[in-house]
């Protein structure tokens, strides 16, 4: 498995749609079955067998990939049987993750949604990689950007493409913010606290700061995600940046988009700034940043946040 150990998520996954493309199979959504079928006649799983998705019927993950303790060679994917079908879908894509990059370190593994911002650093890490590898792989960079280009972002055409894509629309909003070119960033609130911000490259560079409320970010006033009389503004709506950020002047507009989920108690919103030339000082590294949460600030105590 030298193979695997050079492999990052990203080319692990452009390979595979590489292999897609040569059989004619490249087509959306991306067939996963067929990758299951295809991957141990590759490098990437030669001498194993993936048997097809299961239901995982202990609680507490939203999916597992198991190696057979009695026959060494042979692979168990496990999928909550009550998620939705694109969530599964990420699941399954993210296990193949596992599968392909960390196999060899470990013979199970057992994830949930959580543990990419919540677990230890070295479990944040592998199930962060997980994810890119599944982000990479449904959302196919080539495609997106035909599809984005000249687009006017909002969440009319991020739901479109998110059905297209067959993924959710958070994944969509995670994948469109870690690719744009644009100044967008994508915070998704929890019972009325800020869970994670995502920022693209361009925000990062121009060291846009959103403002803070505390250590359990609350939404602001002012702003789409403060109006609880709004659940939906699919279009966005065009306001001073300065609502959302204490580093913007008040000629800078943004966009605020939000999608309330049902149920009430999950938010996204999502914001797309006026362009800005780059701050002098702004740090390298920040690819897939995301922002520590309180909930990790509250784990790091030891303590169990209060909701
Ligand atoms: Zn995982």
């Amino acid at each position: 498995m030298t193979d695997a150990i050079v492999l990052n998520s990203f080319k692990a996954a452009a390979k595979i749609l590489a292999w897609l493309d040569a059989m004619g199979c490249r087509k959306l959504p991306i067939d996963l079955d067929l990758v299951r079928q295809m991957l141990p006649e590759t490098p990437f799983g030669r001498g194993t067998v993936i048997k097809p998705p299961a239901d995982l019927t202990w609680g507490g993950s939203e999916g597992a990939l198991v190696q057979n303790p009695h026959n060494l060679t042979e692979w168990g994917i496990f999928v909550n049987p009550k998620a939705r079908a694109e969530r599964r879908r990420f699941t399954v894509a993210h296990e193949f993750g596992h599968f392909i990059l960390h196999r060899t370190a470990q013979s199970s593994f057992h994830c949930d949604k959580e543990s990419v911002y919540s677990g230890i650093d070295t479990l944040k890490a592998i199930e962060r990689e997980a994810d890119d590898f599944a982000s990479h792989l449904l959302i196919p960079g080539d495609i997106l950007r035909d599809r984005t280009h000249g687009q006017r972002i909002d969440f009319r055409l991020l739901g479109a493409l998110a059905t297209e894509f067959g993924v959710s629309l958070e994944s969509m909003c995670i994948r469109l913010v870690k690719y744009t070119e644009q100044r967008a960033v994508l915070v998704h609130w929890d019972n009325g606290f800020e869970k994670y911000q995502w920022k693209s490259a361009e925000v990062q560079k121009t060291r846009v700061r959103l403002k803070r409320t505390g250590d359990q970010q609350e939404p602001l006033p002012d702003t789409l995600a403060a109006d609880d009389a709004i659940a939906q503004e699919w279009d966005g709506i065009d306001m001073a940046a300065d609502a959302w950020c204490d580093s913007e002047s008040d000629e800078i507009t943004l966009r605020e988009m939000k999608h309330t989920y049902a149920g009430g108690n999950r938010v996204l919103s999502l914001l797309i700034l006026e362009s800005a030339p780059p701050r002098a000082d702004f740090r390298t590294g920040w690819e897939d940043e995301v922002t520590r949460d309180t909930f990790d600030r509250f784990i790091d105590n030891a303590q169990l946040p209060v909701r």
